[in-house]
């Protein structure tokens, strides 16, 4: 029995759409997700002709975006359930395409909670082909932005590297985001998270929605790394970016809430996230410990690869029932809260890393191997630890709320 089966409560829909995802994860995003990691230069990832697109387009075909809308006839529950297990499903398949798929989502989230016309008909319509990104970390500050409990949070003499100044009616964006911005590469609308020039240090930051086409902005080369290949990351360089004054849609005074509502939002979504890639790399371990003979039989019979098998089984249904349970309190209580939000993508992230660790010792060497997938999946699992905020990092913000 996998999670898939085991999962009483579901709906006929929600299983009927967990295995149309199931079946996308498995002959679309898994292929093309070790493809795009084998790639030496990770420019051919935004090539015209990559996979990238295509998954992108096959996604879009599915249609499961509109099911997540508030204007679909789901409840508020049943849309975050639908959620988690979408989530779950896509990361199953390959977690840097599924984070590509989200991030690219966001601008349509913001420019809706902006309420700007011009934002909505472009961002939000149904169909758009625009691609969001969350830009918040600075070449010279990290966890500075995230850390929001710590006292160096209120510090204006650290010098943020991207500020924005009121000008008028409009702000103009001076600075530069790092080149760990997901989708940066190939993002046409940032979320920006920014500095408003001031003297309240980071808490005294503003939320923009920055369309890419705006004169002033341009990008770095996407970035070389060792886990999640498929996931373009990169610089944004803002050049004196003049945005009309309606685009800051958080000003110093509400940042600090914005930044905890996006940590909310994006640490519930990690966890998810990561409990797939966990499954993901349980589920290849157990069909691998059946199949591989030692000592005259599958090593799935000898006592110390049953035990760690079990092992793995148990952090990854503990991982799964805890992130959903979190994904669905957040986005339909009222009362989202940021702890538990934390706790889902600290624990979840970590129970991938060791789980997709225990697979690479399950396959011996040939875990060890680019021939064989679990390699990969323990490298897009380290990275997962620094994602999104560094799990120590994220920890200390979380255990403020307890
Ligand atoms: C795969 C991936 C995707 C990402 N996607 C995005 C994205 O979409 N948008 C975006 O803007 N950023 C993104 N990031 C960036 C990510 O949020 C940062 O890497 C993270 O916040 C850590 O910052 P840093 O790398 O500068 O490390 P640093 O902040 O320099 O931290 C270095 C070390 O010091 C420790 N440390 C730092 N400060 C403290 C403190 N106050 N207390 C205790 N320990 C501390 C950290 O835990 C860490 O071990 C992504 C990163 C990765 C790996």
């Amino acid at each position: 029995m996998s999670s898939i089966d085991f999962e009483v409560e579901l709906t006929d829909v929600e299983r009927e759409i967990q295995t149309t995802l199931h079946r996308f994860a498995a002959e679309e995003m898994r292929p093309a997700g070790e493809k795009l990691d084998k790639l030496h230069d990770p420019q051919d990832v935004i090539d015209p002709a990559s996979l990238l697109w295509e998954i992108f387009d096959k996604y879009d075909e599915l249609g499961i975006a509109d099911l997540q809308t508030a204007d679909s006839d789901l409840t508020p529950v049943q849309r975050a359930r639908l959620q988690a297990i979408i989530l779950e499903e896509l990361a199953w398949g390959d977690s840097g395409l599924a984070l590509s798929l989200a991030c690219r989502g966001m601008g349509r989230m913001y420019s809706m909670l902006s309420g700007q016309k011009d934002l909505i008909e472009r961002f939000a319509a149904p169909g758009n082909k625009e691609i969001g990104c969350w830009a918040i970390t600075e070449p010279d500050h990290g966890s500075d932005t995230l850390a929001m409990s710590e006292p160096h949070f209120k510090d204006a003499s650290i010098k943020p590297n991207c500020v924005a100044r009121k000008d008028g009616d409009e702000y103009v964006i001076h600075g530069q985001k790092s080149s760990w911005v997901s989708n940066g590469p190939i993002a046409t609308m940032a979320t920006l998270f920014c500095t408003i020039e001031g003297d309240r240090g980071f808490e005294g930051g503003g939320v923009a929605i920055v369309p890419m086409d705006l004169a002033g902005v341009s990008k770095g080369k996407p970035l070389d790394k060792i886990g999640q290949r498929a996931l373009p990351q990169g610089e944004i360089f803002f050049d004196e970016v003049r945005i009309p004054e309606a685009y800051m849609i958080s000003n110093q005074d509400t940042y600090a809430a914005s930044l905890n509502m996006q940590l909310t939002i994006a640490n519930s979504f990690m966890g998810v996230t990561f409990a797939g890639v966990a499954r993901a790399a349980f589920d290849l371990a157990r069909q691998y410990a059946a199949e591989r003979v030692q000592g005259g039989k599958p090593i799935n019979q000898h006592q110390s690869v049953k035990l760690r098998l079990f092992d793995m089984f148990r952090k990854v249904e503990t991982a799964s029932s805890f992130c959903r349970k979190v994904q669905i309190y957040n986005n339909t209580s009222g009362d989202a809260k940021l702890h538990y939000a934390i706790a889902s993508k600290t624990y979840c992230t970590k129970v991938a890393f060791e789980v997709a660790s225990e697979a690479v010792q399950i396959y011996g060497g040939n875990g060890l191997s680019r021939e064989y997938p679990v390699e990969k999946l323990m490298r897009d699992a380290r990275a997962s630890m620094i994602e999104d905020g560094c799990n120590e990092v994220l920890s200390i913000v979380g255990a403020a709320h307890l």
